[in-house]
C-alpha cells in the first residue's frame, strides 16, 4: 500500500526524530564492507527507477544502523559535532533553490547572506569587515590550502607563472609538531613539496617552540632556503594546544614571513567569554581559518577562510573569460578570490545557525561543553587518569600507569571502549610523542550523565584488559 505522504513530508517527519532518538542507539557499528555491499546490491538496481518512498526507509535504515553517530552524545570524538536545527535546514534549503554562487548576479540574496555572516565573524575575530576578505570553504583543508596559496603569491613574485621553479630558494613553512597533517597534502599539490613543510619542535605545554622556530628559520634561509610562512595551530587535533599566537604573530612581522592562524578547531573560542582571551593575538594574523562544521555546529562541510590581504587573494584567484557574466558593480564575484568555480550556497546553514542561537545562544552552548569537559577531567582525576593535555578547549588527553605507554595498548583501550557501543574515544601520539587516550566534548546534547557513562566505560575496559598489568 502506497503511504498517504509525499517523501518531503516523510523527511520532515524523520528529521526531527533523528537527534531524539539518537542517545538510545549505539554509538558505533561493527559491520563488514561485505554486509554493506550486499545489502545495497539486494535492494537497489538503479536500471529501474523506484518510488522515493519505498527506498528512503532502507536508506535511513543504512545510516542509523551502519555509521559511526558522531552526532550522539557520548561521541568524544574529532570535532565533528552534533548539528544545530538550523544547519540542517540551511543545508535543505540551500540544495532545493540551488543558487549558483560563483558570481553576484546569479544569487544576490545568497552572496550577501554569506557575507553578512562572515563580516559578523570577522567582527568576533577582531577584523576590519571593511578591509579584509573571508569567503566560505569545503573545511579546513581547503581553507589551509587557500592560505598557503595566497602565501605564496604574496611571497614569491615569480611563483604565479613559474611555480616552485620560480622561486629564490627553495620555499619553507614552519608548523609545530601538533599541527594538521594537511599540510603535507598541500605542500605536495601547490608544488612546493612535501619537504618544503618543517616541523617545529614543542615545549612542554605542547606549544609551538618560538626559539626552537628562530633557530630552524635562521638555519634555512643560511641553507638558501626561503622561510615564507609560520602556521599557528589554535586548537591541535590531538590535544587542542593553541600555539602562542602573538609571539608568532610579532617573529613572523620581523621575518617578513606570513603568519596564518590554523584555528579550524579553537576558532569558535571567539564565541564564548571564557576562551575568547586565550586566542588573544588572532586579529593580526595574515590569514585564519576556521570550520564552522566543528566548533558551530554545523553539518559538514563549512570551512571558513580569512585575510588580511585582499590583493594576494584576488591576484591568486583571477581568471578571465568569456563565458561568466561581466562583474556587477558593487557586487563581489566569488570565483574571481575563491578556489572554487561553481560554489554551493555553504553559508545559509551557519546563517540559520547563528540566526537561531545568536553570539548569546553560541556562548551558552559552549560554555556547556566546556564545563562538561570540566566534569569528564574531574572524573578521570578522581579515577587516578593523569591528565597529559592543558588546553582550554572542551578535551583532554589522558593515560594511566596502568596501560603501557604505547600507542597500540592506547588504542587496544580506545577500541574496547567503542566495541562495547557506548562511547566513542580515540587514541593518539601527543605531538611530544607521549601516546593517549583522548576524549573531545563535540555534542552540545552531552551531559555529566554521559560523561558519568564514558568513564564507567574506560574503568571497566582499564580494568578489563589491563588489571593484570602493572
Ligand atoms: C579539522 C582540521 C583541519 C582539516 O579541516 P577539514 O575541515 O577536515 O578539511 C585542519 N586543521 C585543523 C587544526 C583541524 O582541526
Amino acid at each position: 500500500m502506497v503511504p498517504m505522504v509525499t517523501p518531503f513530508e516523510w523527511l520532515a517527519q524523520q528529521l526531527p526524530s533523528i537527534a531524539a532518538r539518537m542517545g538510545d542507539l549505539p554509538v558505533t557499528s561493527s559491520v563488514q564492507p561485505q554486509q554493506v555491499r550486499s545489502f545495497l546490491a539486494e535492494h537497489f538496481d538503479l536500471e529501474q527507477s523506484t518510488p522515493l518512498l519505498e527506498a528512503l526507509p532502507a536508506v535511513s535504515s543504512m545510516l542509523e544502523r551502519w555509521t559511526t553517530h558522531v552526532t550522539h552524545p557520548r561521541y568524544f570524538g574529532n570535532f565533528n559535532p552534533s548539528v544545530t536545527d538550523g544547519g540542517v535546514i540551511g543545508e535543505a534549503l540551500a540544495a532545493a533553490w540551488n543558487p549558483q554562487l560563483a558570481v553576484w548576479c546569479h544569487a544576490p540574496a545568497a552572496v550577501e547572506i554569506e557575507r553578512f555572516t562572515l563580516d559578523f565573524l570577522m567582527g568576533k575575530l577582531g577584523l576590519d569587515a571593511e578591509s579584509c576578505l573571508a569567503h566560505f570553504t569545503g573545511g579546513g583543508s581547503e581553507a589551509n590550502h587557500t592560505a598557503v596559496i595566497c602565501a605564496l603569491t604574496q611571497c614569491f613574485p615569480q611563483w604565479a607563472e613559474q611555480g616552485a621553479a620560480g622561486c629564490e630558494g627553495a620555499p619553507r613553512l614552519y608548523v609545530s609538531a601538533g599541527a594538521h597533517d594537511s599540510f603535507f597534502k598541500i605542500a605536495h599539490a601547490v608544488g612546493i613539496g612535501r619537504a618544503a613543510v618543517r616541523i617545529v619542535p614543542v615545549d612542554g605545554d605542547l606549544q609551538m617552540d618560538v626559539t626552537a622556530l628562530r633557530k630552524m628559520v635562521i638555519e634555512d634561509a643560511r641553507a638558501g632556503c626561503t622561510p615564507f610562512m609560520v602556521v599557528a595551530t589554535a586548537g591541535s587535533t590531538a590535544a587542542g594546544t593553541i600555539d602562542p599566537l602573538k609571539r608568532l604573530v610579532a617573529f613572523g612581522r620581523v621575518q617578513g614571513m606570513w603568519v596564518h592562524v590554523d584555528a579550524a578547531y579553537g576558532g569558535f573560542g571567539v564565541l564564548t567569554e571564557r576562551l575568547r582571551p586565550h586566542l588573544d593575538g588572532i586579529a593580526f594574523a595574515d590569514s585564519i581559518t576556521f570550520d564552522a562544521h566543528k566548533g558551530m555546529s554545523v553539518p559538514m562541510g563549512a570551512g571558513m577562510f580569512f585575510c588580511r590581504h585582499p590583493k594576494p587573494v584576488e591576484a591568486a584567484f583571477a581568471a578571465a573569460n568569456s563565458y561568466m557574466p561581466a562583474p556587477t558593480a558593487g557586487g563581489s564575484e566569488p570565483y574571481l578570490n575563491t578556489l572554487q568555480w561553481s560554489r554551493r550556497f555553504i553559508g545559509l546553514k551557519v546563517f540559520l545557525s547563528l540566526v537561531e542561537h545568536g553570539a548569546r545562544g553560541y556562548d551558552t552552548l559552549l560554555e556547556g561543553q566546556c564545563a562538561v569537559a570540566d566534569v569528564l577531567i574531574q572524573g578521570l582525576i578522581d579515577g587516578g587518569w593523569q591528565i597529559l593535555s592543558q588546553s582550554p578547549l572542551p578535551m583532554v588527553c589522558f593515560s594511566h600507569q596502568d596501560v603501557r605507554a604505547s600507542l597500540e595498548a592506547h588504542e587496544n583501550l580506545a577500541a574496547a571502549v567503542r566495541k562495547r557501543g557506548q562511547a566513542w574515544i580515540s587514541a593518539v601520539t601527543l605531538a611530544d610523542g607521549q601516546p593517549a587516550l583522548r576524549a573531545c566534548v563535540t555534542s552540545f546534547r552531552t551531559t555529566p550523565a554521559d560523561v558519568a557513562t564514558l568513564l564507567s566505560e574506560i574503568q571497566a575496559c582499564r580494568i578489563g584488559r589491563f588489571g593484570h598489568i602493572s
